[in-house]
């Protein structure tokens, strides 16, 4: 017998690369403009007397903010370091069962790795040749169901009453719907939590509020869902999140304005953006996120444009699995100027 036998080894989710030299950067849905000034005020005249002192175990001042910018009680809402963290504590904390959770073949590529480290059964459900999710695919005994909306990385929307659907047919699991990308498009399941005690809406600060760098994220639910939430966080690591990453938090979301802008402004470049991208002949469906999920067209490879924008120094996504996408770039929504840039690259290596 040999340790290894006692070792749990997982395959891991891998991110995409964080490049260290300037370089055109549209790989990680991250924002291409900075945080709120008023987050950075905040850290600049932050006392770093208080780093002495552990930070808050309740996340109090973020999830004070948090209240009364959604209007939900503060035991409605759990935060972590980073929406995965919210998410992976959701998956040690809801799906204990015996039953098989429930997730599209395509979707978010952390899901599968959480449920293998933790050794939750689960079993992925194909979208349909349009990358859509079909809610009657998930009325059937499950463990647990997530949904991904927008789903990444395709930026497909399911729409609110089909999320609903979903929803109200799996009352006796916990149905997570993961909201990453909802700041750019799409109806939030938010409003649902009033009526349905077995769902969470996840959300996260590293999109559409440019703090991918503090990791904050948090998610809203039933208030017993809530309590069961905080019960695994306080067994494995009860001071998660940062001191500044509280106050930079809060700041964020009391700044609604320049998150309006922010967002707004990726919006319009992602819809002329899409446009340049059609006339180039790439086929995808509309995205209601900050990126399109496009396929180049004829005699063109997903792989090999991805490794011609690299040697140009403008980094694009590109997964190889599932086989059903590999045909497929992720592209990430910049500023006008990049996204002008990246147009123009490909014009040149296609032409
Ligand atoms: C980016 C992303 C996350 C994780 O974001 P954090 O930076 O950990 O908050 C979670 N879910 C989806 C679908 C994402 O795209």
């Amino acid at each position: 017998m040999s340790f290894e036998e006692n070792i749990r080894r997982v395959t891991p989710y891998t991110p995409g690369e964080q490049p260290v030299k300037k370089v055109i950067k549209l790989n990680t849905n991250e924002c291409p403009y900075p945080p709120s000034p008023k987050v950075s005020d905040a850290l600049k005249s932050m006392d770093t007397d208080a780093l002495r002192l552990y930070s808050e175990v309740t996340c109090g001042t973020l999830t004070d903010a948090l209240s009364s910018y959604y209007g939900v009680p503060k035991n409605r809402i759990f935060a972590g370091v980073g929406s995965d963290d919210v998410l992976s504590m959701c998956f040690l904390t809801f799906f204990a069962g015996k039953d098989p959770v429930l997730f599209p073949d395509i979707t978010y590529s952390f899901y599968d790795v959480w449920a293998s480290v933790y050794r939750i059964p689960y079993e992925t459900i194909p979208l349909d040749d349009d990358f859509n999710i079909r809610p009657t695919d998930y009325h059937r005994r499950n463990g647990g169901v997530v949904i991904a909306n927008p789903n990444a990385p395709t930026g497909v929307i399911l729409s609110g009453e089909l999320i609903e659907d979903v929803i109200s047919h799996n009352k006796d699991s916990v149905v997570i719907v993961d909201e990453a990308y909802i700041d750019f498009g799409g109806e939030s399941a938010l409003p649902l939590i009033d009526r349905y005690d077995n769902l969470i809406v996840v959300r996260t600060m590293s999109k559409s509020r440019a703090l991918a760098g503090m990791r904050i994220g948090y998610c809203f639910g039933n208030e017993k869902l809530i309590k069961y939430l905080n019960d695994v966080k306080y067994s494995v690591n009860s001071y998660t999140m940062n001191t500044p990453s509280l106050i930079a938090g809060a700041k964020a979301i009391e700044d609604d304005e320049y998150f309006k802008e922010i967002t707004g402004r990726i919006i319009k470049t992602r819809e002329t953006f899409s446009k340049s991208l059609r006339e180039l002949g790439f086929t995808f469906r509309d995205s209601s996120a900050n990126f399109v999920f496009a396929k180049p067209p004829v005699p063109f490879e997903a792989l090999e444009l991805f490794e011609r924008l690299r040697e140009r120094d403008i980094f694009v996504r590109h997964f190889k699995k599932p086989e059903r996408i590999s045909e497929y770039l992720r592209i990430t929504i910049g500023t006008d100027e990049e996204m002008g840039e990246l147009i123009n690259a490909l014009k040149e290596i296609m032409k």
